[in-house]
């Protein structure tokens, strides 16, 4: 678990990066993190892009709905133009936005801003995604967190899509992607079929053995 650095002397800004695959609990930890500063009464500002529509233009969401409230914004440049008196600001979906966000993270922290970053390190088709490379190379402290695979129950690392649409954005549920490790990923949609040939092997089996229980 990340525990917050303590400093002797003089209060110094630093970026701290979250990241990981879809359903790896990136924006849970991104929001623990920010829950716990603002218990210890520091001033906090969230920010999301305004392509992230899944859930609410205002709030920062997890999937099991907890959540603080956010501003959306379209270019990463708006960020800069908060207040003095915040001491945290938190960025989720990071991977959304433009490349100026890395910049904009070091002024931030140069301005004695505690920096926290979560999103998506690496796209559908395993690239890295936007922004979320350089912020990696930048940061002070970085957590990569891991989902399960939903076939060989390993820690997943891949976000894995199941429709053939080819855009690199296609924000969605659960019903759109899946979380895999590597050699479950590289499989691609070989366990698919997979997966479907045993589910309808099942259902036969299923359908004789109804068939042949002793009539009463
Ligand atoms: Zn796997």
């Amino acid at each position: 678990m990340f525990l917050e650095p303590h400093f002797k002397g003089q209060r110094s800004g630093w970026i701290e990066v979250i990241c990981g695959s879809m359903f790896s609990g990136k924006t849970e930890e991104l929001i623990r993190r920010l829950k716990r500063a603002k218990i210890a009464n520091q001033e906090v500002c969230v920010f999301k892009p305004s392509r992230d529509d899944r859930y609410s233009l205002e709030k920062v969401v997890s999937h099991d709905d907890n959540y603080l409230l956010s501003t959306v914004v379209d270019d990463s440049q708006e960020i800069l133009s908060l207040e003095d008196s915040v001491q945290v600001v938190g960025i989720d979906e990071a991977q959304f936005f433009d490349l100026g966000l890395t910049e904009v993270c070091q002024k931030l922290a140069l301005r004695g801003v505690r920096v926290i970053v979560a999103g998506l390190d690496m796209d559908y088709l395993g690239k890295p995604f936007g922004p979320m490379p350089s912020l990696l190379a930048v940061a002070e402290y970085i957590t990569k967190v891991h989902a399960i695979c939903s076939h060989c129950g390993n820690l997943a690392t891949h976000s894995y899509r199941l429709s053939s649409d080819d855009n690199q954005v296609l924000v969605g549920e659960k019903n759109l992607y899946e979380p895999r490790c590597r050699v479950c990923y590289a499989m691609g949609n070989i366990l698919d079929l997979k997966a479907k040939r045993k589910s309808e092997k099942d259902s036969t089996e299923d359908r004789v053995n109804q068939d042949s229980l002793p009539l009463s």
